[in-house]
């Protein structure tokens, strides 16, 4: 039996031992304590925002974020059909209902005409339209350059569902600082880890105190327990933060271990016809997760063959997210949609691209992919 190689298993090591050690020794083993305040300020200076509010996971944030721009129970709220299910499923937590956006096939993206087309349509019909949630791809900014300018012009606030995306820019400015509100995730598998976490990052402090106070059951500030409204038990613990403290201070290692990575899979890939890294040439990508697409018209194989091939070797891939409208949970929502994110779930594979990754293991991930081409091309 080998080891699996897994996609992007959480990279932790003796500094985030040494903080969490700290933290627990400090006798901060509470829901709150000073790695929290210095958590959020440190990632509040990275994405460059006047402030941010820890929570337990990106989908909390994400759900704090929609109520924080006032979405509510009678709106519709445009989401990308390619996403995890956390950013529709946050629509619905609110009793809104989520509108399904396609994708530009080169990116997995917004494609930011249908944003616009969506909401003249939704408008003449009379709905209202709460929001608009575009997803960092993968760790590769949405369109910004675009999209504002939809937004604004429209004024829809703009929720940036950066959980993937961290330390990733546009344009030089960082991903999660482009909405009226930002959400990032901490969660297992993605940049850094808190082993389960979120933020929500703005230059909107009155927005950032709400959140702050419904993620803590809307307590009141007096001495007994007082609540004027239904609140959350959705902040993240004291020792949570300090782990990603050290994480952050780890982040553009981590960063450049997963660049590197992906180069060596455009190397690897580049004679191969029919073959295409998903935003390849997007330098300012953290490169979360490198995706292949494949047309097999062109190759001769399928991305799920590959997929099989490495699963045989104890090597994890993944498909790339499954389209919101075609999940059960979600069907029967409205969508406009070109089949571009349908055939990115059918063609795409998200291959071993976490920074945890060691040499020997990388070196049976391209060596398989290497006896895989050899054996499509020569027969
Ligand atoms: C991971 C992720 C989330 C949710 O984050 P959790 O911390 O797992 O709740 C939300 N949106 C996207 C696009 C994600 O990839």
């Amino acid at each position: 039996m080998t080891d699996t190689v897994h996609l992007s298993p959480p990279d932790i090591g003796p500094l985030e031992e040494s903080y969490l050690i700290a933290a627990l020794r400090s006798g901060w083993a509470a829901p709150a304590g000073p790695d929290l305040e210095a958590f959020e300020q440190a990632i509040a200076r990275r994405v460059g925002t006047d402030g941010a509010v820890a929570v337990n996971s990106g989908t909390a944030a994400l759900h704090l974020a929609l109520l924080g721009v006032g979405v509510g129970p009678d709106d519709v709220v445009i989401v990308p059909t390619l996403t995890f299910v956390a950013t529709a499923n946050a629509v619905r937590y609110i009793g809104a209902r989520p509108v399904f956006v396609d994708c530009d096939p080169r990116t997995g993206n917004v494609d930011v005409d249908l944003v616009d087309e969506l909401i003249r349509r939704l408008r003449s019909r009379g709905e209202r339209v709460g929001a608009i949630v575009p997803v960092d791809m993968f760790g590769s900014c949405a369109d910004y350059r675009a999209l504002t300018p939809v937004c604004v012009e429209a004024g829809v606030p703009l929720v940036e569902d950066a959980a993937e995306a961290l330390g990733a820019s546009h344009d030089g400015r960082p991903a999660g600082s482009f909405g009226r509100v930002g959400v990032l995730s901490f969660n297992g598998n993605k940049i850094m880890t808190t082993s389960g976490g979120g933020m929500l990052v703005s230059d909107d402090t009155t927005l950032l105190a709400r959140a702050r106070h419904l993620a803590t059951q809307a307590r009141e500030p007096a001495r007994h327990y007082e609540h004027h409204e239904t609140g959350y038990n959705y902040r993240l613990s004291n020792l949570l933060a300090a782990l990603g403290r050290a994480q952050l201070l780890r982040l553009d290692g981590m960063i450049a271990r997963r660049r590197h990575l992906r180069d060596s899979y455009a190397k690897l890939f580049a004679p191969v016809p029919g073959v295409r890294l998903l935003n390849a040439e997007d330098t300012e990508s953290n490169c979360w997760l490198t995706v292949i697409t494949v047309e097999p018209d062109r190759c001769g194989w399928r991305a799920d063959d590959l997929a099989v091939h490495l699963a045989e070797r104890d090597i994890e891939t993944r498909p790339v997210w499954k389209p919101m409208h075609l999940q059960p949970v979600h069907r029967g929502a409205e969508g406009l949609l070109t089949g571009a994110a349908e055939r990115l779930f059918t063609d795409g594979v998200a291959l071993p691209s976490g920074s945890a990754l060691t040499e020997p293991q990388t070196a049976r991930v391209f060596t398989a992919i290497d006896e895989f081409l050899g054996l499509r091309v020569r027969g």
